[in-house]
């Protein structure tokens, strides 16, 4: 049996390793590093793949969540909602930026943003929502942007988690998750489900003004060389990195059917087993599985982890301890606010391996593993 590991990228490099040397060297020989032509082509691949106006690539995914704030030209101490259960880049740019952080509980069964808490957490202050898109399965998008709308709030999507879903709505319209808010950002990071062999990152909008400032963002705010209308940040998506992302989003479609195949796996091994209870699916959206997260039902999640471990399957915690636990955002927490689901999900929640290479002898070793600990 292959080692088994948390994201197989070696694997996957060798399937593809042809047209990635290829593209890399390409690169090398134009010298074209900064804003060659493989940024413009990959843009270009993923506005159409997304059916987005526009995509403007960036240096990672925090980067983007900063630059989208940035563009949004907000006030010292303007309110900011994220959830409080996810990675800490969607709360870091906001208190970054001096603005304020407001956390929201989310849902038990899909990790998401609780909409019911959500609308009670906006204030007169309240200007942008951040939802996550966690684990692969967007938030509530139909929900979250009538109550920005209602509101007047700008709607960031964090899709770092969730490149390829997509959202149907009550009319039965599809989008592509991240082109639902005004702005939505992502990640291209190495283990993200369209990941480059380093950091990257992009911004979608189908606003045209929005775009037109983003992209002047990106690059220290500048319109025409030396000429500085906004203050910016210097954030580009390396031309290395954009033509390693060209040959890797024709695959994202097959990588996400991988996934989802893996999981629909996973699924079958423990739908019946009462202690587990398996990612539900949100009828809205499709799942692309960047996580497979499980929840531990009376049982101690940290002797399941060890006990794979010493069969060399690794596990992992997304995410231990929610934001408004984290010793730097106490003085964003309000006194009396509670987050019981958020801290519930934090001490029961484990993720089993998931990438694009699981093969089904894999599969039978970590699902079985799983229940000979459980049945013991
Ligand atoms: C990975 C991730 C980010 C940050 O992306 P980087 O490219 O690592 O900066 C932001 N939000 C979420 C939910 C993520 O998973």
């Amino acid at each position: 049996m292959k080692p088994i590991k948390m994201v197989d990228l070696q694997t996957q490099y060798q399937n593809i390793k042809t047209q990635i040397d290829a593209a890399i060297q390409q690169v090398i020989d134009s010298t074209a590093f900064i804003n060659g032509p493989a940024v413009n082509d990959f843009k270009t691949d993923l506005e159409k793949y997304l059916n987005v106006k526009h995509v403007i690539p960036c240096a990672n995914g925090t980067d983007a969540l900063q630059i989208a704030l940035m563009s949004l030209d907000l006030k010292p101490g303007d309110e900011v909602i994220t959830p409080t259960f996810t990675f800490i880049s969607t709360v870091e740019v906001v208190a970054l930026l001096g603005l304020k952080p407001v956390f929201v509980d989310v849902d038990p069964d899909t990790f998401n943003i609780n909409t019911n808490d959500l609308r009670k957490a906006i204030t007169k202050n309240t200007k942008a929502i951040i939802p996550v898109h966690l684990f692969g399965q967007c938030a509530d998008m139909e929900e979250i942007m009538k109550i920005a709308k209602e509101n007047n709030l700008y709607v960031i999507e964090d899709n770092a988690q969730a490149i390829g879903a997509e959202f149907r709505f009550s009319d039965g319209k599809i989008s592509k998750s991240g082109t639902i808010g005004d702005i939505g950002c992502t990640s291209f990071f190495p283990s993200k489900n369209l990941g480059c062999y380093g950091d990257g990152g992009a911004l979608f909008t189908n606003s045209d003004q929005l775009a037109e400032k983003l992209s002047y963002i990106v690059n220290h705010g500048m319109q025409r060389r030396y000429y500085h209308d906004y203050i910016g940040v210097n954030s580009r998506l390396d031309t290395i990195q954009a033509a390693i992302l060209k040959v890797k989003l024709q695959y994202l479609d097959s990588y996400i059917t991988a996934r989802q195949k893996a999981a629909l796996y996973y699924d079958n091994a423990f739908a019946n087993e009462p202690k587990l209870k398996i990612p539900a699916r949100y009828a809205k959206s499709s799942h692309v599985f960047h996580q497979y997260t499980l929840q531990a039902i009376d049982f101690s999640r940290d002797e399941l982890i060890n006990f794979l471990q010493a069969k060399q399957i690794p596990a992992m915690i997304y995410y231990p301890v929610p934001l408004h636990l984290q010793k730097a955002y106490q003085s964003y927490v309000k006194q009396n606010e509670k987050y019981p689901i958020a801290e519930h999900l934090s001490k029961i929640v484990f993720s089993l391996p998931m990438h694009t290479e699981l093969d089904e002898e894999q599969l039978e070793y970590i699902t079985s593993s799983v229940l000979e600990f459980i049945n013991k």
